[in-house]
């Protein structure tokens, strides 16, 4: 704990968020928090570069709570007194479910309910005839309240948009702006964005009122005694090589993300990885929202460890209910797929992946900023995290460039070659190359098919059944074997024989014993092999001795 840094319990807060606070187990708050909660307290308006991870959501969520009780011990009338907008179902729920822990010690005073879900409007009507305290929700859905008359907002104190850049990158902008017009001239703002792009400044004109800008440093990675960033050179084969290295020995140990270019190449990497029998889970923005969903908190509650994910458009995608939004979200699509820039959406943006101890870039992110979203999923809060790169040659000028911008005023760079010698771990190339001709592009076509069509069932038919018996959902997994290219028995294993000496110390005892790998809560990847001793292989320690060819010769 820092002294120099000021302290939840000096920031005049009531005693049942501090309660709430403690019993999160926060000890003091992050950068943003001790920068935006005083000044919200204070009645300012807030425009904060803030990622997902830097603890945002208390940041606006706690000076919110605040509020709500000081206005209660005066004011009777049950009212919604804010709205959180959000670009995503994810998003909001887990916005709701921040709020909730926040409130745990006043629920009753501060009600919460998110309608950015999938339901019908009208059967979202009973809850907001509740007049919750705070609604959560898209702005096409709450639009679309307030046309119904579901929604009122004659009474509303505070108004948060919530990573204000999807919002615009979604479509949802029409949405925004005449819901703007349905608010009361008064209100407190608070603007939550990861990068201050044009249309977030124009929604800052239009929505803030003097406002205070806080663009912390903090907002961007935090430093390497938290975040480790190595890169490391490899060509195509050599990618598959290493991730089959770093995963099968268990060098990476701990809950890991996986980006991938393209969704093909998400189900090229997961087939391959079945080969040896890692499994692993595919986030795919063709999924049925309800199996994202479930994939991830899954994954928070670390059923799997590793999820292969890209950043195409759309992976997250908005459940935006007006057919306006969803024309224009295709026609932004279409637009933005053409010139293909602004690619950083879905998974590395806006979702709360807790505890990701590593992230991995299979393929090199397209842009400096989408690497800043990707490796920022590591890292959180005062976790530890370590962020590998591969960079193969037609990566190196993107390379250069996140070297750049990652290089401080001191001239050092965050992101350090990885020291790893490809020429050690020669004896697996075979067997990559193996499990590799296997997974054609045929096999991948089945596997999205096959995932989908199984997502699908459980999505639909069995959404129900899961309603009723929510104990079995939790028995119900993503990562399972696809299969369709052929597996063979003996890959699962990785003989002994071929394990580097430099890393026999390295690979996790319990791998070679066979059993399965338990999950390292803080884990980092391990790194650079030393020496180069003579390993085990058979092929080689095999010497000729007199009475083995006298035994030989008798027979
Ligand atoms: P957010 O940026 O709001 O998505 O928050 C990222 C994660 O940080 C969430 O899982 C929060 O529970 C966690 N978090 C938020 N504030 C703190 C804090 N002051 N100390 C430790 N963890 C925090």
């Amino acid at each position: 704990m820092d002294p120099e840094r000021i302290q939840f319990h000096e920031m005049g807060l009531d005693d049942r968020i501090l309660k709430a606070v403690a019993d999160l187990g926060w000890a003091q708050p992050t950068l943003i928090q001790e920068k935006a909660i005083p000044l919200a307290l204070d009645g300012k308006d807030l425009l904060a570069r803030a990622r997902t991870g830097s603890g945002k959501t208390a940041a606006y969520a706690v000076p919110l709570i605040q509020q709500i009780l000081t206005s209660k011990q005066t004011v009777r009338e049950q009212a919604v007194r804010a709205l959180v907008l959000v670009p995503t179902k994810e998003l909001g729920q887990q916005v709701q479910a921040m709020i909730r822990q926040l409130t745990a010690y006043c629920a009753r005073d501060v009600r919460v309910a998110d309608i950015s879900g999938k339901a019908e409007v009208s059967a979202q009507r009973p809850i907001l005839m509740e007049k919750p305290d705070i609604v959560v929700g898209t702005p096409s859905r709450v639009q679309a309240h307030i046309k119904a008359q579901n929604l009122e907002l004659h009474a509303l104190e505070v108004l948060v948009i919530d990573e204000a850049d999807l919002l615009f990158s979604f479509g949802f902008e029409a949405d925004l702006k005449s819901l703007i017009c349905n608010l009361p001239k008064i209100y407190q703002a608070f603007l939550m964005s990861a990068t201050l792009s044009d249309d977030v400044q124009a929604l800052k004109e239009l929505v803030l009122h003097n406002p205070v800008t806080l663009k912390l440093q903090g907002s961007q990675l935090p430093d390497s005694s938290q975040l480790q960033q190595y890169s490391v050179k490899c060509e195509e084969e050599d990618k598959f090589l290493l991730i089959y290295t770093l995963l099968k020995l268990g060098l990476v140990r701990g809950k890991t993300l996986i980006f991938v270019s393209s969704l093909d190449r998400c189900y090229r990497l997961k087939l391959f990885l079945e080969q040896f029998s890692v499994p692993a889970c595919v986030l795919n923005s063709e999924l049925p929202v309800h199996s994202r969903c479930h994939i991830i908190s899954q994954f928070n509650q670390g059923f799997y460890d590793y999820i292969i994910a890209t950043d195409e458009q759309g992976l997250d995608k908005p459940t935006a209910d007006s057919q306006s939004a969803k024309n224009k979200e295709k026609k932004k699509k279409k637009k933005k797929s053409k010139t293909g820039k602004d690619k950083e959406y879905g998974v590395s943006r806006g979702v709360d992946f807790q505890n990701i101890a590593n992230v991995i870039n299979f393929d090199f992110p397209t842009s400096v900023e989408s690497y800043i979203h990707r490796v920022g999923r590591t890292a959180r809060a005062d976790n530890k995290g370590t962020a590998l790169t591969f960079v193969s040659h037609s990566e190196v000028l993107l390379l250069e460039e996140v070297e750049s911008a990652l290089t401080g005023d001191s001239g050092n760079c965050a992101l350090k070659p990885y020291g790893f010698r490809m020429e050690e771990i020669e004896g697996f190339r075979y067997r990559c190359r193996d499990a590799m001709r296997s997974v054609t592009k045929q096999a991948v076509k089945e596997a999205r098919l096959k995932e989908i069509k199984q997502e699908l069932l459980n999505s639909e038919k069995l959404k129900m059944y899961f309603e009723d018996n929510p104990r079995d959902l939790q028995l119900l997994r993503h990562d399972k074997d696809l299969h369709p290219a052929i597996i063979k028995p003996h890959m699962k294993n990785v003989p002994e024989y071929l394990i580097p000496s430099t890393l026999k110390s390295l690979v996790n005892p319990l791998l070679r014993r066979k059993k399965k790998l338990k999950t390292h809560p803080k884990g980092v990847m391990i790194t650079p092999l030393k020496k180069n001793n003579r390993g085990k292989n058979p092929l080689k320690s095999f010497r000729y001795t007199r009475k083995a060819s006298k035994q030989k010769n008798k027979s």
